[in-house]
């Protein structure tokens, strides 16, 4: 009898610890189907006061700012620019995923200590690939970003990199920061949930003195033609989408009137691998007059100004 007891004493104990493991199993199992989401959801935004934090963090350099320089890097068909405003350094975009190593070797080549602020324009890979790389490298202090989230593992990293970061982190609005006397750096809301994400891209627009800068992600026709009234003359275009047809319309060109484009596009066409999609945007920049820097044919290209003139000089990528 006692045998018996003993028996079925262990045996409801196994039947529990079995139990017991299938329900860790499945927990495990739901954690990591459901963790993209968790991710998704961004639970860590901080968005109350997120902006007047942001001016803190600018706030903190008060050294007086003589030259700022844009850097836009060669990364192929794909976006990197560099801002450097004396000890304030703002970076938009991380080319792709095998581009952060060259990213951080190029950001430690002009002496950048940290970051004050990140800006992941939108999702794909082209744009927060190396990111990932500079939040390990760097102190970043603030990420501003779409607000729209990608299930691929490339954007995936990114997100993780923020979180370990555990840095100010926003949602794009209308946000105006002051550098210095006369430099700021703003952002303008285009308008959230487009069905094309690169319409959500986060667009943003440095002012040194009398020189200005539109930066514009990978903005399409749509959120062009929506936001004419938020848009203003600049000398220095960033052309959205690498040069597509499917952006730069006529009505925002109009609008924008640059003195200067940069393009940041893959393998010029006489490499024979330019896809073509840019050459409808090529014409009509040469057709308004616009001097078309291209990283395909120039390599990294640097727009310095001291807020009265500006300068441009271009490296090939070593
Ligand atoms: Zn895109
Ligand atoms: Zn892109």
């Amino acid at each position: 009898m006692v045998n018996v007891k003993a028996r079925s004493i262990i045996l409801v104990g196994l039947v529990a610890l079995l139990f017991a493991g299938a329900a860790l199993l499945f927990i495990a199992f739901i954690s990591l189907i459901f963790q993209p989401f968790w991710i998704t959801e961004k639970s860590f935004y901080h968005s109350a006061n997120g902006e007047a934090l942001v001016q803190e963090i600018f706030d903190a350099h008060s050294a007086p700012i003589e030259q700022v320089s844009v850097h836009f890097l060669d990364v192929g068909n794909a976006d990197c620019i560099f801002i450097d405003a004396g000890d304030i350094d703002i970076i938009i975009d991380g080319g792709n995923d095998d581009d952060g190593p060259y990213i951080v070797d190029y950001l430690e080549g002009l002496g950048t200590d940290d970051i004050e602020l990140m800006i992941a324009t939108h999702p794909h890979l082209d744009h927060v690939g190396g990111l990932d790389d500079v939040l390990e490298a760097f102190e970043v202090k603030a990420v501003i970003d779409s607000g729209i989230s990608s299930s691929f593992g490339i954007y995936q990293d990114y997100m993780r990199a923020v979180e370990r970061e555990g840095c100010l982190f926003l949602e794009d609005r209308d946000m105006k920061f002051n550098l210095a006397p006369g430099i700021s750096f703003r952002i303008i809301e285009t308008g959230d949930n487009y069905p094309n994400i690169n319409d959500n891209s986060v667009v943003s627009q440095l002012t040194v003195g009398d020189i200005s800068f539109l930066f514009t992600g990978d903005m399409c026709r749509n959120a062009e033609v929506r936001n004419l009234d938020k848009f203003s003359e600049v000398d220095v275009l960033k052309v959205a989408h690498h040069g597509s047809r499917s952006s730069s319309c006529p009505a925002f060109l109009d609008k924008v009137n640059p003195k200067v484009a940069v393009m940041t596009c893959g393998p010029c066409e006489r490499c024979g691998e330019n896809h073509g999609q840019n050459l409808d945007t090529i014409a009509e920049l040469e057709r308004r007059g616009i001097a078309l820097y291209r990283t395909d044919c120039a390599g990294n290209i640097v727009v310095t100004t001291d807020g009265s003139k500006y300068w441009i000089e271009t490296s090939p990528r070593p």
